[in-house]
């Protein structure tokens, strides 16, 4: 592992482009939210095991659509017109779709930063070079 760190504000910006999180080249997806197993650019493996993105979309979707739905919900309470309550829901969802290949990339950017930190990309998990190569 040669290559450095990328700033978080870059991983967040490739994950949104759906590119592979350590090069920035690399497309993470084939098709519509079908993840590469590994970068065509710089052979990053994208995810160790599957199933290691759902509590970053957890995160990321509470954040995004489950709480201005709730806070949609509440106001409607006091706001007797609900014609903007069924626009704005309709365009969470359509959100909500529409930007599922971008959230799984930055939710795969993060599972990325999670691992050059500590994880299995983390400079204690390499092993050293070999004593004989120069
Ligand atoms: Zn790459």
């Amino acid at each position: 592992m040669n290559r450095p760190t990328p700033r978080f504000r870059t991983v967040l910006y490739r994950g949104l482009r759906c590119r592979c999180p350590q090069c920035g080249v690399g497309h993470v997806f084939q098709g519509w939210v079908k993840l590469h197993d590994h970068c065509s650019e710089c052979n990053l493996q994208y995810l160790q095991d599957q199933g290691d993105l759902w509590a970053y979309l957890v995160a990321i979707d509470r954040a995004l659509f489950i709480l201005p739905l709730i806070i949609l919900i509440y106001f409607r309470l006091y706001i007797p017109s609900s014609a903007w309550l069924y626009l704005l829901a309709a365009g969470l969802l359509t959100g909500f779709i529409y930007t599922l290949p971008h959230r799984n990339g930055i939710a795969l950017g993060l599972d990325y930063l999670v691992r050059r930190k500590w994880g299995d990309l983390s400079a204690a998990s390499v092993p050293p070079p070999p004593a004989d190569s120069k």
